[in-house]
């Protein structure tokens, strides 16, 4: 059992190096790309790129997709005018980290301000039927070594996960000074104190020191944009704000509904095989089909659990981001190659995978059409991978019908639910899983700077930070889950690590007898640089079907990305600015 939970998600590390017996001849490969480019052509040709097709002004008619049908539990509280020391604008895990680290640090006033009713982020939102991390759970939950929490599963379900922030929580003390359905609405720099000024939908304007903005990577929910949304008679909403008093906690009261979900992304691929089980009728509206893997899951054997050693879980991270051990033989190869023999024979064992996707679609799936209808025509990683074994099955059942836009997507919704090519599906529940808004900073929060900038104009030129967390002008200001950080799949890698920089800046200010730091002009733009030196290697991006890892097919500044060096470089870059703070910052004294 031990062995079994070492076993990497090796999907992603394929070596393209070895010279396979079997592979078909290189014509073949260009088939499928060319394949590949007529699917994401056709998709572009029914939408533009960007995210034009999709809305998260979630006001008017559309506000109802964006309650909170968890939130009955918010108390009524006094409006708050006090100060704190940090505070934090989100309670996910980039500010449940990031506090660990600051109590560590022996910072006592820190203040959570969060929409929710609770602390948990992603996890406090999404808790359609099913929901559950693809990444290994002894590496996706944080702090286990603090914490002393072993997961039960290889993979945690959604619910083990919010009940692990709220243990985050009270372990570090954070619910104190906590405040729950509250939104901040703008975060001002007072020059004259030199302090935030946080002001709230509540009513509230609290002051800080130091703000985060840890308003996480996909928080606001958006949906598509589809003539007739406010038309349907039935009921509806998004997967993240699951209505489960409408299906009942088990599903139950789907049993005589007509149910339909738009959308097959990560959130739909989970939902989906518990919808199909409850169900009367069950419509899935396809524009792209998401890739579905295996997903290797079990429960931890207690035994294992017993033989981890203290400081378990920092060691397990350090070995992955170090990343996987490339053997003498193997380097060798790759040094024997060509940049464009490198990037040809990637693609091949890409495709490789992908075909392996396919056959397993074949395997699975009944009917012949559905299961062509459920294959992914794109390069493995273009849109975000998914693992799942109920799945592809669940569209054997006879209650299951795959609706397949093949790329054009629902773009009619009449009182009684989608119409495609003349169809009319008529439903009593219609769900959108048509996913979130992508790494906004200042969600629902307007941050004005100094002289007046707010931040969204100063980035309307380009975004300009320093490791995606500082932004010069926006002293005492820390960026969590922003662009130009580094990205990883194990999104709590990066969270972990920024939120380690923010603390070691804080306690440096607090040591040092300074009150505010702000990174220089010339740090910001030297890390600029480095974003954009990192970026566009190839033209995978571009060649990729449309779908928020490439901004919907668009077009952007090249600075306008993630940091696309490796995990190490970034930590690399972060030590280094640490150990010189008076090369890239300026200070204030009071
Ligand atoms: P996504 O943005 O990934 O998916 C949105 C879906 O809506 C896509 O399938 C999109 O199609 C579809 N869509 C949009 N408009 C239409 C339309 N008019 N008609 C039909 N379909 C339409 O959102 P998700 O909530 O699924 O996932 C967001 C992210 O959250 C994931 O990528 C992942 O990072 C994270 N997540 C992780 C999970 C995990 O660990 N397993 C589980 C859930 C979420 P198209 O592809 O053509 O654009």
């Amino acid at each position: 059992m031990a062995e079994k939970q070492e076993k990497p998600q090796n999907v992603f590390n394929f070596d393209y190096t070895r010279d396979a017996e079997e592979r078909p001849p290189q014509e073949y490969y260009e088939q499928v790309k060319e394949k590949f480019a007529s699917e994401r052509d056709l998709r572009l040709g029914y939408r533009p790129p960007g995210t034009d097709n999709y809305t998260s002004d979630l006001s008017g008619d559309l506000a109802k997709y964006a309650v909170d049908p968890y939130g009955h539990q918010v108390e009524d509280r006094e409006v708050l005018n006090d100060s704190v020391e940090v505070l934090f604008i989100g309670g996910g895990f980039s500010a449940l980290l990031t506090s660990a680290r600051l109590r560590e640090k022996g910072v006592e006033s820190i203040r959570i301000v969060e929409r929710g009713a609770d602390v948990g982020g992603t996890w406090y939102w999404n808790r359609y039927p099913g929901v559950a991390c693809d990444v290994v759970a002894y590496d996706y939950l944080p702090l286990l070594d603090e914490t002393g929490y072993v997961p039960s599963r290889h993979y945690a379900g959604g619910q083990e996960i919010y009940e692990y922030c709220k243990m985050i929580a009270e372990r570090f003390d954070l619910y104190d000074l906590a405040v729950f359905g509250t939104t901040v609405t703008s975060t001002v720099w007072d020059e004259e104190s030199e302090t935030w000024i946080v002001e709230t939908d509540q009513g509230d304007t609290m002051r800080a020191r130091f703000v985060v903005c840890a308003n996480g990577t996909l928080s606001k929910p958006r949906l598509a944009k589809i003539d007739g949304v406010d038309q349907f008679a039935g009921h509806s909403f998004h997967t993240s704000r699951w209505d489960y008093q409408y299906t009942g906690s088990d599903l139950e009261n789907l049993r005589d509904k007509r149910v339909g979900i738009i959308g097959t992304g990560a959130s739909a691929v989970q939902a989906i095989p518990e919808l199909g089980k409850m169900a009367k009728e069950l419509y899935v509206f396809q524009r792209t089909p998401s890739s579905i893997d295996v997903r290797d899951d079990w429960e931890t054997d207690p035994e294992w659990a017993e033989t981890l050693e203290p400081g378990w879980q920092a060691a397990r991270r350090s070995r992955a981001i170090e990343g996987p051990q490339v053997s003498d033989a193997v380097k060798a190869r790759r040094a024997a190659m060509s940049r464009e023999e490198k990037v040809r024979r990637q693609e091949n064992a890409n495709i490789d995978a992908m075909m392996r996707i396919h056959n397993r679609i074949d395997e699975v799936v009944e009917d012949s059409g559905t299961a062509e209808s459920l294959k992914p025509w794109y390069m493995l990683m273009c849109k975000r991978p998914c693992f799942h074994n109920e799945y592809l099955p669940t569209f054997n059942r006879p209650n299951v019908t795959l609706v397949d836009t093949e790329g054009q997507g629902i773009t009619q919704i009449t009182q009684d639910g989608p119409v495609f090519d003349g169809v009319q599906y008529e439903l009593d529940v219609l769900i959108y899983a048509t996913g979130f808004e992508v790494q906004q900073t200042g969600i629902y929060n307007q941050i004005i700077g100094e002289e007046g900038l707010d931040l969204n104009a100063k980035y309307s030129d380009g975004i300009r930070t320093l490791l995606g967390i500082h932004s010069q002008g926006y002293p005492n200001l820390f960026i969590m889950g922003g662009y130009q950080a580094f990205f990883a799949f194990n999104l709590t890698d990066v969270l972990n690590s920024q939120g380690e920089h923010i603390a070691e800046c804080i306690d440096f200010v607090r040591q040092n007898d300074i009150h505010s730091l702000d990174c220089t002009h010339q740090a910001e733009e030297q890390w600029v640089q480095e974003v954009i030196a990192h970026r566009g290697k190839t033209n995978r991006n571009r060649d990729c079907t449309p779908g928020y890892y490439n901004f919907e097919g668009a077009d952007n500044r090249r600075q306008d990305g993630n940091y696309n060096g490796t995990m190490k470089q970034y930590l690399g870059h972060m030590s280094e600015i640490r150990e010189n703070m008076a090369d890239h910052f300026v200070f204030t004294h009071r």
